[in-house]
């Protein structure tokens, strides 16, 4: 079922607030009159092409920045800073310097995923921190082996979380000039949920930056709970993330992800997969306060079914994860149909509707990721 018209019209502009292309107008003067004079064949761009516009548009939208929490100290060259290792990770899965992700297109005229070819030294940065901060910051799980450390921890999430707040900004950044580009778009369901969310994300994302801050400045490291476990062998893929989860491991409710009420705060949860020489490596983590992520932990602490924690951390990454980098070698060896139960589950998110969203999280953790392993 679609979101309903009623439901629709809470995330429509209001016509005196200040039109969202930043133009300084008042909406109903700006955008709103634009779109109003919108032909028939411009009406004609989809959804679809909107979205794929978007895409266009967001890698306009890069920005250096460092995220450290005493800038006094910033180098004042920034870098690209690799989400995942510097050094390593992405040469366990590499293919001649090359992974793999998946990158938008459009098909039939609806937006879709496909495997897309990109250097090992172009994947997964960002460029979120100088460059003394970089190396600073995360030698603790660059040059020191994991020992699984609660400071450790720390640093893998806080990467992981960096990486998607620079994104989140990115976002934000970006609708005020597809709005530009597009009036009507601030007229369209889809796009207005799309904004709204990130909006919310980017307000919760703050909130988490602060209290990183606050853990590394009294050096409380036990405010984060971690699940980890070490696998023995290498997995033929890599992500980190910061996302908020919706459904445990049993299928239990988290926290109802899809609220748009801007007073609740809706944490994330840290996670990465990392391949290393041969065994790999799952971290899950979670802020103390957040309270409803505590039964995810312990789930995960307790669980002794392998195949279902496979599945289920395949299922956070596809549902939720732009970043995620596969090795071109076992992909390339996939049936078409198991590369397209992989471009499904990562594809849902494509579906900004919640109760197709909502559908697609029923039909259960298929998709096992962790069945992809180099020998
Ligand atoms: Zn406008
Ligand atoms: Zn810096």
């Amino acid at each position: 079922m679609l979101i309903s018209k009623s439901e629709a019209k809470r995330f429509l502009f209001q016509p005196y607030e200040v039109c969202p292309c930043e133009s300084g107008e008042k909406y109903k003067f700006c955008c709103y009159k634009k779109s109003k004079s919108v032909s028939k064949k411009d009406l004609n761009y989809t959804p679809g092409r909107i979205i794929f516009e978007a895409q266009k548009i967001f890698r306009e939208t890069d920005f250096n920045t460092c995220y450290s929490f005493d800038n006094k100290e910033c180098s004042h060259n920034i870098i690209g800073a690799h989400s995942l290792q510097n050094n390593g990770v992405l040469d366990k899965i590499a293919t001649d310097n090359h992974v793999y992700n998946l990158a938008f297109e459009i098909n039939k005229n609806l937006p879709t995923l496909k495997f897309d070819k990109v250097g090992k030294n172009q994947a997964s940065r960002f460029n979120g921190f100088c460059k003394h901060h970089d190396k600073a910051y995360f030698s603790s799980i660059e040059d020191i082996a994991y020992v699984g450390s609660k400071e450790q921890h720390f640093w893998f999430a806080f990467r992981a979380f960096c990486f998607e707040l620079h994104r989140k900004e990115r976002l934000s950044r970006h609708f005020p000039k597809v709005f530009r580009k597009h009036p009507h778009a601030t007229k369209e369901t889809k796009i207005l949920i799309n904004y709204t969310s990130c909006k919310l994300d980017l307000k919760d994302k703050k909130y988490e930056y602060g209290r990183f801050k606050e853990i590394y400045e009294t050096d409380s490291y036990d405010k984060l709970e971690t699940f980890q476990r070490e696998l023995p062998f290498r997995v033929g893929f890599t992500g980190t993330t910061a996302v908020a989860v919706n459904v445990d491991i049993t299928g239990e409710e988290t926290i109802n992800i899809y609220n748009y009420d801007e007073n609740l705060f809706i944490p994330s949860l840290y996670i990465s997969v990392i391949p290393r020489e041969s065994t790999s490596l799952i971290i899950v983590t979670r802020h103390i306060d957040d309270k409803c992520y505590e039964r995810l932990i312990e789930k995960l602490k307790q669980t002794t079914d392998d195949e279902l924690l496979f599945k289920y951390i395949s299922f956070c990454l596809g549902e939720y994860s732009e970043n995620v980098y596969f090795s071109p070698t076992i992909i390339d060896n996939l049936s078409s149909s198991e590369k397209d139960i992989i471009i499904s589950a990562f594809g849902s998110s494509l579906n900004v509707d919640p109760e197709k969203r909502f559908e697609s999280l029923i039909k259960g953790f298929q998709l096992n990721l962790f069945n992809l392993t180099i020998e």
